[in-house]
Order: structure tokens, then C-alpha cells, then sequence
């Protein structure tokens, strides 16, 4: 040991360095404990290293499990990191520590070179050390590398200079030791450190303990493993069992069964990823709270970002738990920038084009559990067809809708090769629920001629089929909207019987009724109820109107068309009444309509009075 070399040296940081730490402690990270996570993620990188180090070199011997210790000192307001990993000497830690441009990470990629390595690198970040002063006012790094004799250490306030000096470190590896600045003093509270490496760390494969200055006799003795140390989405998967995927999916999300499916995959090409995926089997309580966000978490190199990520995946897949873990972003990058990054935006379709391809894969798989997936699930993935996406095709494939010809719920595709009709048309009937659907008198002509109707329930249908306007070249028709195009043969019949006597009666109905409809026609959908009403073509579906109104939402005040059935008896009965009897009883059929819809009536006793009078006439 030379004279020069045992003193202490006070060396200022690189220009970049001090500006960095400005921009650190006060503007680039939002969350301070994040620190925890850099520091811990240097610890582990370390141990990779050396773990790759003595693969490669016989003459070394790696007797001890890697491992990080992390010590809270409440007397000393220290919390200090420690690990086994490949250490520093006095030029790494002035070399890594001192300086940006040269990251030791980038260093050591270098020389792994073309041997394809089989240790993820954290490579290209370079910041993430000098994290620590944001919480502490002074930090002191220990260290001995693998193959030197000597420790050395490093200590700094962050404020531009530090200074580097032999020291007495005599383990292999590195310990940085935290003053904790006066106003951040949670951070010597154990349950928080653990929870912050639960939530950040659970998964870096290095496992790691936490012990305290405070800690009783059985707390010692007991130290247990505090995080899970896998990470199990880069693990093969014929190594991984399948209770090790439940056990994952119960702790990572917030779902207590187990998932429906499994969905573990890397991607190579463009952008690499690794991820692991679930289809969940019920539904979480905030599905469609507005502030529920996606599950999905985000991590670079095994190192947690965030679970916030809103163009990681479309909001209409929120409901599907996970990670994604990629080595092709930086670690420091802001979540900002992560927001419209190209990178994410490249695994999002990759992503979404996955999950659909395997909810596909369950339809055809286990039709059991699709049906199951599809009534918790399928009114929030329709959402993604009511958005301008490359995703419709994919969602069509499993799509399913009730109707009114079969029993079983069928596709679109199965709607228009099953049940075509020579008018392209893709019928639909949209309200509150299925039966009801069924029983509407709008739906008489088309029970009657077997031509098959969609019954919609979810509120999302009747936003993105008029919207979307055809599948393939079927046109979305409600049927409680406009005309309906009846069969050819039925046209003639009902235009014939469409008398004098009947056009006087409209006329009569028109002029009483003006107020309260805003056209009365013979219908050509009724065939047992006296009348019904609809929506005129351009206007707001019926349904639809009752829903955005329930929802506060401002809709125009159309009013709607009454439809009657000519051939009924009620109506028959009334052409032939008196014109003073015609006004009074006519608005029977007008309450009658309303009935069917499931509205209130204006005033029910008088509609009640009228109909018995009517009958006793
Ligand atoms: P990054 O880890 O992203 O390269 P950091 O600023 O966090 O950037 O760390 C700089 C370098 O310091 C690391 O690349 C590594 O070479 C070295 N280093 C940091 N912590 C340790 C540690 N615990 N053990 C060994 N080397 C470390």
C-alpha cells in the first residue's frame, strides 16, 4: 500500500453529477421512496455480476447465498443496504460514483461482449445512486470487490464534492450506509421499509432481510425472507407450477381465486418483453369506477415502475392483472414520458392483441369459462369497440349476444350465416333485460316470421352499433327505430288493407294526439298488440334516450311515433265509433304504448276508467 493511496481524497463531482443531484432530490422523482428501490436494484445487479463473474472464472469461489440486508439504526438515524455482490474498489467508486458518462453496468455489458449472457443487465440508466440524497443529508458506501485485498469507502453530503479513502471493509460487497435528513425520518420505520420493498422489490431475485437497531430477541432470531424474490415472469415456463402462478396472480392483484388463465409469453422483435398475464375469473369491485386504472405493472429489468401506466394497456381491458417487464426503457425515465413513450405503445398493441387471441382461444377451449368470463367481462371489452381501434376484427371473433331465434348466445358471424335475411340487416332490440326484450310488441312481426333479433342489455351495445353502423355489410337495425323493411309479400298485403277507414282513423289520431306523438302510422311490427311506439329514423333510440337521461345527460325531447295495429279488435272497435267517442277513448292507445315501454302513465285512473267504459260499451 503506497502512502498516497491510504489518504483520504475530497474530489469534486463531474459538473454533470452536482447538476444531476440538483435535479434528483428536488424535480425528477415525485416519490421519494423510490430511492429504496434504485439502491436495492444496485445491490442485486452487483450480485448478478459476481454471480456471472464466478461462472466465468474457476478461480473464484462463491460460497455464501447472495443476499441484501437492509438495517435500520434508530440512534443513529442511519438506514444502511448491504449485499455479498462484486464490491468496489477505489477506482470503480469513483468511476461509478463520481461520474454519469461512464456507468459501470455499461462497462461490464461491454465486457460479457458477444457472450450471450445469461444475467439480465440493468444497462443505460446511470442515476439511479444518487436517488439516496433525497432522503439523506449524508451517504457513506462501503465496499470491497471480489478481488481485492483492500476496502475502501466513499462519503459524500451530495453537494458537489466527494471524498474517497482506504477504509476497513472487510466483507465482499458494498454497504451504503444513509444519514436520514431530519424531515424524513419515516424511513427508519420497519413496517414502512418493508412495505416499500414489498411493493417495489417483491420480485428481485436476490432475497432480502431487514432487521432494526430495535429489534427484540425473537425478532432476530426469526428474520425472515421479506420479499419473494422471483421473478417469475422471466422464469421458464416448464419450470413453473401451476400453484406458483396462483399464488402469484392472488399476491400481485386484487383478486382472491384463482385466475381463469394464464397468459405467460415474451416477445421478441421490435420491442422485447416478457409477461405474464391473467384472465380473471370474477369481477373486481371497481370495475367501472371511473378511477380504476389498468393492474397491469410495468417493470424494466425485474426493477418495479409503475402500476399506473395508462398507455401500457387499452382501459378496456383494466380488468386483466399482470406484469411486463422489459430491458428496451430506461429506468429513470419520467412517467410522463412513459405515457406517450413509442416503446409502450408498441408493447400495448402487442399486449392487446394477446390477451384477445387467447380470450379467443378460451372461447373455443372451455366454453364453460368463457361464458362465465363474458357476462363479468364482455360489457367492459365492448367499450373498445365503441373507440376508433385495429382491434374490432379480433373482438368479433368471441363476441356474443342473446337473440331472439336461438337459444345459445351466438357471434355476429354466426347471426348473419345462420340467420341471414335478404335485407343485410343485423336486427336489434336493446333494453333492460332479456325476457322483457322478448315479450315487446315491436317485436311481434319478427317472432312471427322467425327472423332473428338481437336482444341488447348492455347499455355499451347501443353506443358503438350505430356508431359502427355495419358489420361486414349487415347493417346494426333497431327495430324499435324507423320503418321496417318487411318481407316483400307482407308489403303488399298490409299496404292493401291500408283502407280509407284506416287512413281517416290516423288522420283523427294525429290531430288528437299531436301534442304527445309526433306521427301515428299503421304498423307493420305489430301482430297482436293494438300499438306500440318508436323512434323516428334520425332520432335517438328509444332505449338509448332513457339511459342518458337516467344518466343526467341532456337529450333533445323528440317525441316518438305511435304505430297501431289496424287488424286489432281494440282498433277496429274504435274506427268504428262515433267522432265524439273516437276523441275520448282514442288516447287508450297512445297510454297503451306507453304501458309496453314500462312507463308511467300521466294519469293511470282515467286510462283505467276509460278502457272498462270501453268494454261495457
Ligand atoms: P446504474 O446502476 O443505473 O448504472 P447507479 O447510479 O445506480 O446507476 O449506479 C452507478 C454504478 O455504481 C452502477 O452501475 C454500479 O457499477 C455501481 N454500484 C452502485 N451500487 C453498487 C453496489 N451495491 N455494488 C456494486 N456496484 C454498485
Amino acid at each position: 500500500m503506497t502512502k498516497q493511496q491510504a489518504e483520504k481524497k475530497t474530489v469534486k463531482f463531474e459538473t454533470e453529477v452536482s447538476k444531476l443531484l440538483d435535479i434528483v432530490a428536488n424535480s425528477l422523482y415525485t416519490e421519494k421512496e423510490i430511492f429504496l428501490r434504485e439502491l436495492i436494484s444496485n445491490s442485486s445487479d452487483a450480485c448478478e455480476k459476481f454471480r456471472y463473474e464466478s461462472l466465468s472464472n474457476k478461480d473464484i469461489e462463491n460460497k455464501d447465498p447472495f443476499k441484501i440486508n437492509i438495517h435500520i439504526d434508530k440512534k443513529n438515524k442511519t438506514l444502511s443496504i448491504t449485499d455479498n455482490g462484486i464490491g468496489m474498489n477505489e477506482e470503480d467508486l469513483q468511476l461509478n460514483l463520481g461520474t454519469i458518462a461512464k456507468s459501470g453496468t455499461e462497462e461490464f455489458i461491454k465486457k460479457i461482449g458477444d457472450k450471450k449472457g445469461d444475467i439480465s443487465q440493468i444497462g443505460k440508466f446511470g442515476v439511479g445512486f444518487y436517488s439516496s440524497f433525497m432522503v439523506a443529508d449524508q451517504v457513506l458506501v462501503r465496499s470491497k470487490k471480489y478481488n481485492s485485498k483492500i476496502g475502501n469507502q466513499w462519503i459524500s453530503d451530495g453537494k458537489g464534492t466527494y471524498s474517497i479513502e482506504e477504509g476497513d471493509y472487510k466483507k465482499r460487497g458494498t454497504e451504503i450506509t444513509l444519514s436520514i435528513k431530519k424531515d424524513d425520518i419515516d424511513f427508519l420505520e420497519k413496517m414502512k421499509i418493508e412495505e416499500i420493498i414489498k411493493k417495489y422489490s417483491d420480485f428481485v431475485p436476490i432475497p432480502i432481510y431487514l432487521t432494526s437497531s430495535e429489534d427484540k430477541k425473537e425478532e432476530k432470531d426469526k428474520n425472515e425472507q421479506i420479499n419473494s424474490a422471483e421473478a417469475i415472469w422471466l422464469k421458464d415456463k416448464s419450470k413453473i407450477k401451476n400453484e406458483d402462478y396462483e399464488a402469484f396472480y392472488k399476491q400481485g392483484s386484487s383478486y382472491y381465486d384463482n385466475p381463469l388463465k394464464v397468459i405467460h409469453f415474451k416477445a421478441e422483435g421490435v420491442v422485447n418483453y416478457s409477461s405474464l398475464l391473467f384472465l380473471p375469473k370474477s369481477q373486481p369491485h371497481d370495475l367501472y369506477h371511473p378511477d380504476r386504472k389498468n393492474k397491469l405493472k410495468l417493470y424494466v429489468n425485474k426493477v418495479f415502475i409503475s402500476d399506473k401506466l395508462e398507455s401500457l394497456i387499452p382501459a378496456w381491458l383494466r380488468f386483466i392483472p399482470g406484469v411486463v417487464d422489459t430491458e428496451d426503457l430506461s429506468l429513470n425515465i419520467s412517467r410522463e414520458v412513459l405515457q406517450n413513450n413509442a416503446i409502450i405503445q408498441k408493447i400495448n398493441k402487442g399486449l392487446t392483441k394477446r390477451i384477445l387471441k387467447e380470450i379467443k382461444e378460451l372461447k373455443s377451449k372451455n366454453k364453460e369459462g368463457f361464458l362465465e368470463f363474458w357476462k363479468n367481462f364482455g360489457a367492459v371489452i365492448k367499450e373498445g369497440l365503441y373507440e376508433f381501434n385495429d382491434t374490432h376484427d379480433q373482438i368479433f371473433e368471441f363476441a356474443v349476444f342473446n337473440s331472439s331465434e336461438d337459444k345459445n348466445l351466438i357471434t355476429l358471424e354466426d347471426y348473419i350465416s345462420n340467420y341471414s335475411n335478404d335485407k343485410k340487416k343485423i336486427y336489434y332490440i336493446s333494453g333492460e333485460n332479456k325476457d322483457n326484450l322478448l315479450n315487446s310488441p315491436q317485436m311481434e312481426y319478427f317472432k312471427k316470421e322467425k327472423i332473428n333479433v338481437l336482444l341488447i342489455t348492455d347499455p355499451v351495445d347501443e353506443f358503438w352499433m350505430p356508431m359502427k353502423n355495419k358489420f361486414k355489410d349487415y347493417e346494426f337495425t333497431s327495430i324499435t327505430k324507423g320503418e321496417i323493411d318487411v318481407k316483400d309479400h307482407e308489403k303488399n298485403t298490409k299496404e292493401n288493407k291500408n283502407d280509407k277507414e284506416d287512413e281517416n282513423f290516423i288522420i283523427h289520431l294525429k290531430e288528437l294526439l299531436k301534442d304527445k306523438v309526433k306521427d301515428v302510422k299503421i304498423s307493420k311490427r305489430l301482430t297482436s298488440s293494438a300499438s306500440c311506439l318508436v323512434a323516428d329514423e334520425n332520432d335517438m333510440d328509444m332505449h338509448l334516450k332513457k339511459l342518458m337521461a337516467a344518466n343526467n345527460q341532456n337529450v333533445n325531447d323528440e317525441k316518438r311515433i305511435l304505430e297501431i295495429n289496424s287488424k286489432h279488435d281494440l282498433v277496429i272497435k274504435m274506427k268504428s265509433l262515433k267522432k265524439e267517442d273516437k276523441d275520448k277513448y282514442s288516447e287508450i292507445l297512445f297510454d297503451h304504448a306507453k304501458l309496453m315501454e314500462g312507463e308511467n302513465l300521466d294519469d293511470p285512473k282515467k286510462y283505467t276508467n276509460l278502457i272498462s267504459e270501453l268494454v261495457s260499451k
